[in-house]
């Protein structure tokens, strides 16, 4: 998991493919992100903001009773603890952090369910820079609080009516917005994907979770590193953090896709919003609808170090159901008192999968990353449990 050279490969996979008047906003994106990476006094001042602003080191924990339930030792980190209630936030100080120094005034972002924008327009708000949010109208309309929360942060949140009206258009709507306004503007990209250098870039900006979890599993397991290290993927980012942490280990490294968004196990090589990875396509070749329980995960394609890992075999991929999910969200709240994200929950829920299956094998430890709260889902979560009694 190094650097991907000035082409952004991993592997095949990757690289920076947009449109002409696109190339020289990535080149400055790259290179101002090169030299802060390398500059010790960025890297404090990024330090400092997440340890005094967003609740940085996020603790690890060690899930008892989860574990009896389960039969292998669970180790939770908690990055759900952070501010805003996600890893998202991790991501976006470094990138607005950034923008700053790049002396823009503004950012743009993209949003589905609305979280990565919410953390968007916090940190925008908190360092001064103006906030402009890109979101499918039809996802406006299913998460309107977290538009009146962005909205109560300074931000404005500019409906997408195009295509499906959901998080893919308005990628590429924000992509397109910032070909007219790259003078003043810093596009934050919200997970570890898109064009050359923003896989790469939010992964370093990631790697703090893992890097905090293999640190932290030293103190806490006898063999310093779990068996095993699980993540959900969406686009990727909590999980390329997480792993970044531990590829240098004899850890199994696994990441859970949603069943309706499984880009890895069902998809095919393809190329949108400026990489190449593995997509859900049509017969055709147009990119699919994902679909899932999880607005997080609700994307379909991955980022492209996932891609280039599952096809060297560093890391393995797996699909978990929405059903699924809502018993771990249960399990976890019930016997943790732990209330997860739905996204997080397919982590949990493959762990229970596999310790059934001999997957995993009994008295092994494991790593989950909970990549944030549930407070979100609660709604969704009620009418579905109240649909089952
Ligand atoms: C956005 C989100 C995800 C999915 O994004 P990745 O980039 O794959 O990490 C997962 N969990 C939560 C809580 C999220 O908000």
């Amino acid at each position: 998991m190094g650097d991907p050279g000035p082409a952004g490969r991993f592997g095949s996979m990757g690289g920076r493919f947009v449109p002409e008047a696109l190339i020289p906003a990535c080149e400055q994106v790259e290179e101002a992100f090169r030299r802060a990476w390398a500059d010790a006094g960025f890297r404090t001042e990024l330090t400092h903001m997440l340890s005094s602003y967003a609740g940085r080191p996020t603790p690890v924990t060690v899930a008892d009773r989860l574990s009896d339930a389960l039969g292998v030792s669970v180790l939770l980190k908690r990055e759900d603890l952070a501010h805003t209630g996600s890893h998202k936030i991790n991501n976006v100080a470094g990138q607005v952090l950034l923008a700053q120094r790049m002396g823009k005034t503004a950012v743009i972002a993209e949003t589905g369910a609305g979280q990565h924008g919410v953390a968007t327009a916090t940190v925008a708000a908190h360092l001064g820079l103006g906030c402009t949010v890109f979101m499918g109208e039809k996802d406006m309309a299913r998460q309107e609080l977290n538009v009146f929360r962005m909205e109560l942060l300074g931000a404005t949140v500019i409906p997408v009516t195009s295509g499906s009206r959901t998080l893919k258009d308005a990628t590429s709507e924000a992509l397109r917005h910032w070909v007219t306004t790259v003078d003043s503007t810093h596009y934050c990209i919200g997970s570890a994907l898109g064009p050359h250098p923003y896989p790469w870039m939010v992964r370093e900006f990631q790697r703090v979770i893992g890097d905090e979890a293999r640190a932290q599993c030293a103190e806490l397991l006898p063999g310093a590193v779990p068996d095993a290290v699980v993540a959900c993927v969406g686009g990727g980012s909590n999980a390329a953090g997480t792993f970044a942490g531990f590829t240098a280990t004899t850890a199994r490294l696994i990441g859970t896709e949603a069943a309706g968004g499984a880009a890895l196990s069902n998809g095919r090589r393809g190329v949108l919003h400026g990489f190449m990875s593995s997509f859900l396509q049509d017969e055709h070749g147009q990119i699919a609808e994902a679909s899932s329980i999880s607005a997080g995960l609700d994307y379909p394609g991955i980022g492209p170090e996932h891609a280039y890992l599952a096809e060297i075999g560093r890391a393995e991929y797996h699909s978990v159901t929405d059903a699924e999910a809502v018993a771990a969200v249960e399990l976890c709240a019930q016997t943790e008192g732990i209330l997860c994200a739905l996204e997080s929950a397919h982590a949990l829920a493959w762990v229970r999968r596999a310790a059934r299956d001999g997957e995993l094998t009994a008295g092994s430890t494991v790593l989950v990353t909970l990549s944030g709260r549930g407070d979100k889902d609660v709604s969704v979560l009620r009418e579905l449990i109240r649909g089952r009694r």
